[in-house]
């Protein structure tokens, strides 16, 4: 066959009307057939993916979940309950196709009341892992309305599509984990003239992310990069789970309480209220009198609240979860072929020292740390290869290091 008599084997296409042309066994392909054929491949993948992604999601029961929370998360019962219910329900809602009854599943984004360091974050992440979806977790701090100083609430779907390496897909069917959503209260009591940008206007703008809508979203985030092509991104698939601290809704909890008890409702006076847990009996209206507002609450239908960690959770903290602080010291030292243990004395001195500074369970790493720190130091190049560390070791690190200096100014 002369050379210009050569033609795609698909399209038919001349050599001459081709920008390439690729020869095969007994046949030739064009650089459009190509492209269409890998288009086609993309698609088929992408379906078989999807369909992966809903087996795989079917197959964990609440039950699973649970189970899967409970080997990283110590305590926070209830939380972790109402999380693996709200969780199945979002993914049952994601599988559901549109049938002929109108019964459409809304959507069951969270909200976690809880000081800090009792694990709000720690659940997000857990969830995540567990789910094999991308986790964006934002600040609520740093947004603001639109055209003010500082993040436009779309950020929080860039971070998104980045922790899904720019798979639209998977991104539309990730969590957000908003934190500190109570810094964004609305401040009544402000009678200021200003605008309320960092506070109600961004309760405003977070509605309908929560709710579910198509956003234009900068991929490389905010206004660093005027000229970047937007994203469309669907949030009605992404589950939220924001989380706060809500410092002071104990009074709100506790005023509303006193008042059932004076009211009709006073027949359930035989119950104890536990007082130093109020945060335990929050409901929606707590919410809203902290200054959240209701169209928020609406669409954050699931409130659960975390735990203050005791001297028994933050000791099972140190050594039960799969990832726990003493496990990482031990794969650390084994690395450098250090036997390390610890005594029980020394791990109660640890907890002991983390109440004693208020630091909760973040602060049992920075303890860790300002005990291990010289033997992580010195016996690498030593011929030592053991480390038993006793209440005494530790109590002599401890009182070496800046930790220390903590007490004298708590
Ligand atoms: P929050 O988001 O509530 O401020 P985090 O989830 O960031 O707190 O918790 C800080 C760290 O403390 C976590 O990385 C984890 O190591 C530890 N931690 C806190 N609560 C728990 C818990 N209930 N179980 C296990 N570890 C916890």
């Amino acid at each position: 066959m002369a050379k210009e008599e050569l033609e795609c084997s698909f399209c038919g296409r001349k050599k001459p009307e081709t920008n390439l042309l690729i020869a095969g066994l007994d046949a030739h392909i064009c650089d459009k057939c190509i492209e269409q054929a890998h288009g086609i491949v993309v698609e088929e993948s992408r379906d078989t993916d999807n369909q992966d992604l809903e087996s795989e999601l079917m197959l964990k029961k609440p039950k699973e979940i649970k189970a899967f929370l409970d080997s990283y998360v110590i305590g926070q019962e209830y939380t972790k309950k109402v999380m693996s219910v709200a969780v199945y329900n979002h993914y049952k809602r994601l599988l559901q196709t549109k049938t002929e009854d109108d019964i459409e599943i809304q959507k069951s984004n969270i909200v976690m009341v809880g000081q800090t360091g009792t694990g709000k974050t720690l659940i997000a992440k857990t969830v995540a892992k567990m789910l094999n979806v991308p986790l964006a977790i934002v600040d609520a701090t740093v947004l603001t309305e639109a055209g003010y100083v500082g993040e436009d609430v779309e950020s929080i779907l860039t971070r998104l599509l980045q922790a899904a390496d720019y798979n639209l897909e998977k991104a539309q069917r990730g969590i957000v984990f908003i934190d500190e959503i109570d810094k964004i209260a609305r401040k009544s009591d402000n009678p200021s003239i200003t605008r309320d940008v960092s506070g109600e206007g961004v309760q405003q703008a977070l509605l309908k992310l929560l709710e579910g809508t198509v956003v234009n979203v900068p991929p490389k985030g905010g206004r660093k990069h005027p000229d970047q092509k937007f994203i469309e991104v669907n949030t009605e698939h992404i589950l939220f789970i924001a989380g706060g601290a809500f410092d002071g809704i104990e009074r709100h909890i506790a005023k509303r309480m006193n008042m059932q008890a004076m009211g009709f409702s006073a027949s359930k006076t035989d119950d104890v209220i536990d007082t130093d847990n109020l945060l335990q009996y929050i409901i929606p209206k707590d919410l809203k009198d902290f200054g959240l507002i209701p169209e928020i609450i609406g669409r954050l239908p699931v409130l659960t609240h975390m735990n203050p960690l005791d001297s028994g959770t933050l000791r099972a903290i140190l050594t039960e979860p799969k990832n726990a602080i003493i496990k990482q010291y031990e794969k650390l030292f084994a690395m450098d072929d250090i036997a390390f243990s610890i005594t029980e004395g020394a791990l109660e001195f640890l907890v002991e020292k983390a109440i004693e500074y208020k630091l909760g369970a973040r602060g049992l790493r920075s303890l860790c740390e300002a005990v291990l720190t010289d033997a992580m130091f010195d016996m690498p190049s030593s011929d030592e290869k053991e480390l038993n560390v006793t209440k005494s070791y530790a109590e002599g690190k401890l009182n070496k290091s800046t930790l220390n200096k903590l007490k004298a100014v708590s």
